[in-house]
């Protein structure tokens, strides 16, 4: 048995190297201990309902910044063909620091079964994904208060 580094719990790790027990793993706990300041800037922002590192199938991961209003936010990395010059997002998660696609979606189902995104945007930084989200939170109020 061995202990996680993250929650404590006691678990059988299937390699003796693994310190995540799979709860702390697939809840994106990894990703945030990466980006610390990145997610509580995220959570901290009014109308968001959630941020957080989803792991949506095959070793692909996002992070995934869900609305009040049911809209859907999906970050990935953003990457440069080197042919092309052309940017293009991947879907995993960038190294902290790199650069990142961040995509709007209707809902979350549109964003995890790969529905067309209402609008997109890349490469951006961390800073410039808050601030995109920080736009589209904003959108609510402004309906709220019509
Ligand atoms: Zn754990």
């Amino acid at each position: 048995m061995t202990t996680c580094i993250y929650c404590g719990n006691a678990f059988d790790p299937d390699k003796p190297t693994t310190t995540i027990c799979r709860s702390c793993w697939f809840g994106g706990r990894y990703f945030e201990e990466q980006r610390p300041s990145l997610i509580a800037a995220l959570r901290q922002i009014p109308g968001i309902a959630s941020a957080s590192f989803d792991h949506t199938g095959g070793g692909c991961w996002g992070l995934g910044v869900r609305l009040q209003d049911g809209r859907f936010l999906f970050a990935v990395v953003a990457l440069k063909d080197s042919e092309t010059g052309e940017w293009y997002g991947d879907p995993s998660l960038p190294e902290p620091g790199e650069p990142w696609t961040v995509g709007v979606y209707a809902d979350d189902d549109g964003g995890f079964s790969s529905g067309e995104p209402l609008t997109y945007d890349l490469p951006v930084t961390d800073d410039q994904l808050i601030e995109r989200v920080r736009v589209e939170a904003a959108r609510i109020e402004t309906k709220e208060n019509v």
